[in-house]
């Protein structure tokens, strides 16, 4: 087999093709999928054949396959967890990275892709309100961006107590105690285990989800060894923002390092008229966030900063023979867990760059105004009750009771006009919407709230 460019053609027009055709019926097509995994796996050959297959042909039976069972997660109507569709710009460029191929880890190897992405992370500071001098890192996701700046956290407050970690391992190290919020988000617990450092330390909240600043007094107070406090910027249920200026405060006074997960809230500092939740936590030392939230880039980017590019190198960096690291800057892969990963954060040049400063803006204000429609809209459904301060982008609504709320959040699933959560919050059964979507306009709040209406009918 030797490389002639034409081969690319027949499935990449195949591709493009069947991505239209997808994109098109978006706003027709039921969110939900029409068929379930087994009747995918139907339709897919078991067994791997023993010869070639033409690769256009490969791309067809691909897509006819599986199209059926996707979700529309790109739709205006979809709300489940908090996702996110793509913008046309992001999705161009994310199809120019698969095609570009760099291993974006070197700056000296793969200068092209990482000058955008040495852009896009200017930018994203600048935008979000975060120091200049900071770390930017495209990893997967918030779960990876909890996990680089916790890893960050681990190595400085141990350092700073003579700890070598990398030498010595976390055996026989002093304790770190890491205080998080009774409400913060399970990929926090995740990446405190795959650091070794065991379950969080919990701090009290308010109504809202909120930690609460006398008890995080308190959880310092009664503590004196190395000590990681982990806040929040966008609660799932609420989207609530913990009082960073209060928190941070006591916090650094204390020797802590703060890290936010701001997976999808962290967005709010980009709008003038939002700004005002974020007020304080630029004092943090590590953020996480993503892009394929709130930003709307395609599956997968998140987005990890931290303030001391120092502390991410020593805790991520690492240096072999072979690789020409620049000497002067941080090389990505110094700033990620993975050695080696695509360019993720092209797509998040190419979504900047199309919405400008007032578009990024505008979007956060859209998802907003959207949840606020939403929950004004839920007020005139008998039964229905909006059980959170709709200041961001999340509505939890509860109906009579638990079973209530199931049944009605089963029957609005099964209609497929719209999809919304399920979840449990301060124990009870809550449906629950995020606006995360760019394209959420006024016919999808309205096509929305009817499907709810019948559904609780
Ligand atoms: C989504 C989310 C995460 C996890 O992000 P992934 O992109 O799924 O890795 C973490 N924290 C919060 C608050 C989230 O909403």
């Amino acid at each position: 087999m030797s490389f002639r460019p034409d081969d690319f053609d027949a499935p990449l027009e195949r591709a493009i093709t069947h991505a239209r055709s997808w994109l098109a019926a978006e706003p027709d097509r039921p969110v939900r999928p029409t068929d379930d995994i087994d009747a995918v796996l139907a339709r897919m050959p078991s067994h791997l054949q023993q010869g070639r297959m033409d690769p256009g042909v490969v791309v067809d039976e691909l897509a006819d396959a599986v199209v059926p069972g996707l979700m529309s997660m790109g739709s205006g109507r979809f709300f489940g967890w908090v996702i996110g569709g793509t913008m046309p710009s992001a999705l161009a460029a994310d199809w120019l990275v698969s095609a570009w191929d760099q291993n974006s880890a070197l700056r000296f190897a793969t200068p092209g892709v990482v000058a955008v992405e040495e852009v896009a992370a200017t930018w994203i500071l600048d935008l979000l309100g975060l120091p200049a001098g900071a770390e930017v890192g495209f990893v997967t996701g918030a779960q990876m961006a909890n996990f680089t700046g916790l890893a960050a956290a681990r190595q400085q407050v141990l350092t700073r107590v003579g700890w070598d970690l990398d030498l010595l391992g976390l055996s026989g190290a002093p304790r770190v105690t890491v205080l998080a919020s009774e409400d913060r988000h399970a990929t926090v617990d995740l990446a405190l285990r795959y650091l070794g450092l065991g379950a969080p330390t919990l701090v009290a909240v308010d109504d809202q989800g909120r930690i609460r600043p006398d008890a995080l007094a308190a959880a310092l107070a009664s503590n004196d060894g190395p000590t990681i406090v982990c806040l929040a910027a966008g609660n799932l249920h609420s989207g609530a923002f913990d009082p960073f200026t209060e928190c941070i405060a006591l916090a650094h006074a204390a020797g802590a390092w703060v890290h936010v997960d701001g997976a999808f809230g962290l967005w709010a500092a980009a709008s003038p008229t939002l700004r005002h939740l974020m007020a304080g936590c630029a004092d943090a030392d590590s953020w996480a966030t993503d892009a394929h939230k709130t930003l709307n880039t395609p599956y997968d980017c998140g987005i990890a900063i931290v303030r001391h590019p120092a502390a991410l190198r020593s805790a991520l960096g690492t240096s072999t023979s072979y690789l020409i690291a620049d000497e002067t800057h941080s090389d990505p892969f110094e700033t990620v867990p993975e050695f080696s990963r695509r360019a993720r954060g092209v797509p998040v040049w190419a979504a900047l760059r199309a919405l400008g400063r007032s578009g990024v803006a505008e979007l956060v204000d859209n998802l907003a105004l959207r949840a606020r429609q939403i929950a004004d809209g839920v007020a005139t459904i008998p039964g229905a009750r909006v059980v959170n301060d709709v200041d961001y982008t999340q509505v939890c609504v509860v109906f009579e009771n638990d079973d209530r709320t199931r049944a009605v959040t089963a029957r609005l699933l099964a209609d497929g006009v719209a999809w919304m959560s399920g979840s449990r919050w301060r124990g009870v059964e809550v449906l629950r919407v995020s606006v995360s979507n760019w394209s959420t306009d006024d016919l999808d709040v309205e096509m929305s709230l009817d499907a709810l209406r019948r559904a609780a009918a």
